[in-house]
């Protein structure tokens, strides 16, 4: 019998739990309740098997900025497949979708990040962030400078690469994590670690800790510094707003490289086409993924400033991935971004984040479970707290009160995720006032029955 959406939903489960190994996931646990099948979708709506219809808060992972089911991009798919489904990039060759997507990412990109080298995923990326940066320090003729210098709860990807970038602890502890030459330092999460410090204080201090481990390593040690601008699977944690400027200070001041991991806050999310943007950052390398092509096909690169790309060329460069600059995926992320520049998705961000949307976000602070509201562009964080009006976590089971928020938000059929202790929206770009409303409705309504 084929495996249609046609099959009851428990057969569907069961299969599931037979065969498919899911990820981030306890799956003997999910084998017993079964995962939720998702048969379609349209803008930001889910369908699951049983036919409810489910408002999608995180954009499936944080990547589907145009929406569900744009015609524009099936079409443009198979134009490429009946035209070139397939060629490489690597020995002598080249072809015009991976032209056009490194051309029109480089008119967006700010500053002289004007070189794309195309990925497969965010996680492919970072770990070709690794090699290039090391390389060019190589190339510069001070190859001591290898190491990188990334944050305590970052998170940039899966691969050895890039969750030994990464700072999630439960990740290094599964594969002899991090690789050499990886150190983190502390975040810049004011709510729980700020203490009685102003925020902005705070935010120097933590600034700082990145010059300390500098002179701590030897500043001739140092090739790189990464950083999401917005923290994202770390719980959406936005620095203060010192943070940043002191960051530039002290990339400047010891000349290493900047890279911004803008996987998730790049193509808009922030209300600009990127974080860096945002916050005034410059970096010299950045990492894009998810929104590039909007989840509609997997793809991913780094943009590379003018100097870091003219040393790079300068030797053969031993990298690279067998769908780099895939044409069917560089199609699909082309078409996504003339349909966000046609209909001013950017634009759009910022009109309905603010007011609209940041009004009934931090009307979520009156909530009795709720300890603190962020939100930029439509990217936005809860801290639930068991204190109201303490800035403290909950102290036993970290994530009780997260995971049965989430749990609620589940079954009054809107999706949000949950880090720990702190519920995470960040809804497909093309959200309307009215979508919303049924978001927030729902959001507090689970928030209601998780007190
Ligand atoms: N970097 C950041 C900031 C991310 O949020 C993610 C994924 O969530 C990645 C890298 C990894 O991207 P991918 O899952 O496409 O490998």
């Amino acid at each position: 019998r084929p495996i249609t959406n046609h099959l009851p939903t428990a057969e569907l489960q069961a299969l599931d739990a037979a065969h498919h190994m899911h990820p981030f996931t306890t799956n003997d646990k999910l084998a017993k309740k079964g995962a939720r099948i998702i048969t379609q979708a349209k803008g930001v709506w889910l369908k699951d098997s049983e036919g409810e219809e489910i408002i999608d808060g995180m954009a499936g992972l944080w990547c589907v900025n145009i929406g569900y089911a744009r015609e524009e991009i099936a079409e443009a798919a198979a134009r490429q497949i009946r035209e070139l489904p397939y060629y490489n990039t690597f020995f002598q060759t080249s072809h015009v979708p991976a032209i056009a997507l490194a051309a029109r990412i480089a008119e967006l990109a700010p500053g002289d990040l004007n070189h794309v080298f195309f990925a497969g995923s965010g996680s492919e990326a970072n770990d070709t962030n690794i090699r290039l940066a090391r390389h060019y320090w190589t190339l510069k003729e001070q190859p001591q400078r290898q190491v990188i210098i990334a944050r305590k709860n970052g998170y940039h990807g899966s691969t050895m690469g890039g969750a030994s970038l990464g700072g999630m602890v439960s990740m290094h502890e599964q594969g002899m994590l991090p690789i050499p030459g990886i150190v983190h330092i502390d975040q810049p999460y004011w709510y729980l670690e700020g203490g009685e410090m102003t925020p902005e204080d705070f935010g120097l201090a933590r600034a700082r800790a990145l010059e300390d481990k500098i002179l701590e390593i030897g500043p001739e040690k140092v090739a790189a510094f990464i950083a999401e601008p917005i923290q994202g699977a770390g719980g959406v944690i936005v620095p203060p707003a010192s943070y940043w400027p002191e960051i530039q200070r002290i990339v400047d001041k010891y000349g290493i490289l900047l890279i911004a991991d803008e996987v998730i806050t790049g193509f808009g999310r922030t209300g600009n086409w990127f974080g860096s943007q945002t916050f005034g950052i410059r970096p010299h390398i950045m990492t894009i993924a998810k929104g590039l092509s909007s989840g509609y096909a997997p793809i991913g690169g780094s943009i590379v400033c003018d100097e870091v790309a003219a040393t790079i060329a300068s030797d053969e460069f031993n990298h690279g991935y067998t769908y780099s600059g895939h044409p069917v995926a560089a199609a699909i992320a082309l078409e996504n971004l003339r349909i966000m520049e046609e209909e001013g998705v950017v634009e759009h961000v910022r009109d309905v984040a603010h007011p609209y949307l940041a009004e009934r976000w931090h009307a979520l602070g009156d909530h009795p479970l709720v300890g603190e509201t962020s939100l930029v562009g439509l990217m936005g964080s809860l801290a639930l707290t068991p204190v109201k009006g303490e800035r403290v976590r909950f102290a036993s089971e970290a994530g009780t009160a997260g995971f049965i928020t989430r749990e609620r938000c589940f079954a009054n059929n809107v999706i949000m995720r949950h880090v720990y202790d702190r519920m995470i929206i960040a809804p497909p770009l093309v959200i309307t006032p009215a979508e919303i409303d049924i978001l927030m409705d729902r959001a507090t309504k689970a928030l209601d029955e998780a007190y």
